[in-house]
């Protein structure tokens, strides 16, 4: 018989009870003002947002991949269009490549870091594989909360005119040489999915540019494409992010910085309790890693996981297949030419260590007492 799980992986319910007053009284504000999308709050929080990134505008959507879709949609880019992305991602990723009418083409990671690989990203860029439209976009995306290595990404982007989107889904807060992720493209996209280093208690995204001509195009995308009330300029959609979300989520906006310093806190009491044959998480060099996941990778996988489960210790698999091997993407999604063999790699093995903030001390010594036996 299995212990009872004593600690979760994840807990956004925690994330709830830590602020619960100042939530609650969010969420009555937004109640009794009699306006429930796109309003005031919306804009408070698109404003508060913008500022704790540092970039010129932010833009409230329905989700981290409906965010995706419009910078795509932004930035022109649609039927015709090829976008390099990664395999090892939520499939979130690549469905918005899609749901745009555009064709992904999926790179490499680099398996230190779990990242784009940039050098195959410049080697599919200078020579893409026949039949693929021109690639006018890649999506880096900073996964488990860790740059991916932009500078290169950038450059090898901008050497074929081609946009760069990131996707800061798990990596609100992180930097790149003292710089926020999220400020170094002409846009980015972040979810606000409950379990997200910033998580809605319902689901939510942001767009950032410091575009703004392209913030208000964007605006209007996630309403039908209205730039005044019931004229729609071109075909938008319906993705807006309602009040409560953004009342809920100006409360936790203020909590954010501590709870990333509590992630990287709980990051390095795991790093001191590894045992020899499991390695720390690589830290980019010049980069601040916020730890939405802390991940470890090992062939004996489901053994160390029966384990941890058999001393209440729940794990999480970020992310067990790599899109191109998932029924849906099988056999029809361009891979380029290291046919994404460590992101099967990784996938085969990779698993995650509880992680959120509210983690008691009591729940972190349990999980480094238990490590610390593999
Ligand atoms: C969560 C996530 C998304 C999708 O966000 P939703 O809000 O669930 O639509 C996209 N990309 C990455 C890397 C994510 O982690």
């Amino acid at each position: 018989m299995n212990a009872p799980i004593t600690v979760p992986q994840a807990n956004p319910g925690a994330g709830y009870r830590a602020q619960q007053a100042e939530i609650d009284a969010a969420v009555a504000r937004a109640l009794t003002s009699g306006w429930y999308i796109l309003g005031a709050e919306g804009r408070a929080f698109e404003a508060e947002y913008a500022a704790w990134l540092g970039a010129a505008k932010a833009v409230g959507c329905a989700n981290g991949t409906d965010a995706l879709a419009l910078a795509l949609r932004g930035l022109g880019i649609g039927p015709g269009c090829a976008v390099a992305t990664v395999a090892h991602t939520a499939v979130a990723t690549v469905a918005a490549i899609e749901m745009v009418g555009a064709t992904p083409i999926l790179i490499d990671i680099d398996p230190a870091h779990y990242t784009m690989d940039p050098a195959e990203l410049a080697a599919v860029l200078a020579h893409p594989p026949p039949g693929l439209p021109p690639i006018k976009a890649v999506i880096p995306v900073h996964l488990y909360g860790q740059a991916a290595d932009l500078p290169a990404i950038i450059a090898a982007a901008a050497k074929h005119g081609a946009a760069v989107i990131e996707d800061c889904s798990q990596a609100h807060g992180a930097t790149l040489g003292n710089q926020k992720l999220g400020t170094f493209t002409e846009v980015s996209t972040f979810s606000l999915y409950p379990t997200k280093n910033l998580g809605a208690l319902g689901d939510g995204g942001v767009l950032a540019t410091n575009d703004e001509a392209l913030a208000t195009r964007i605006a209007a995308l996630r309403q039908y494409g209205w730039h005044t009330h019931y004229i729609s300029d071109e075909c938008g959609v319906n993705s807006r992010l309602d009040e409560i979300q953004a009342a809920i989520l100006r409360a936790k906006l203020t909590r954010l910085d501590a709870n990333n310093a509590r992630r990287q806190q709980i990051a390095a009491a795991y790093d001191a309790a590894l045992p020899a044959g499991l390695a720390a998480p690589a830290r980019r060099a010049g980069a601040s890693h916020v730890f939405h996941q802390y991940v470890l990778r090992s062939p004996d996988r489901a053994a160390i996981q029966a384990r941890l489960r058999a001393a209440g210790i729940a794990t999480g698999i970020h992310y067990p297949m790599p899109v191109h091997t998932q029924p849906a993407y099988l056999n029809r999604v361009a891979l380029g030419p290291k046919a994404c063999r460590a992101s099967e790699a990784a996938s085969a093995e990779v698993f995650s260590l509880p992680m959120f903030p509210e983690l008691s001390d009591e729940q972190v010594d349990q999980v480094c007492v238990a490590i610390k036996q593999l």
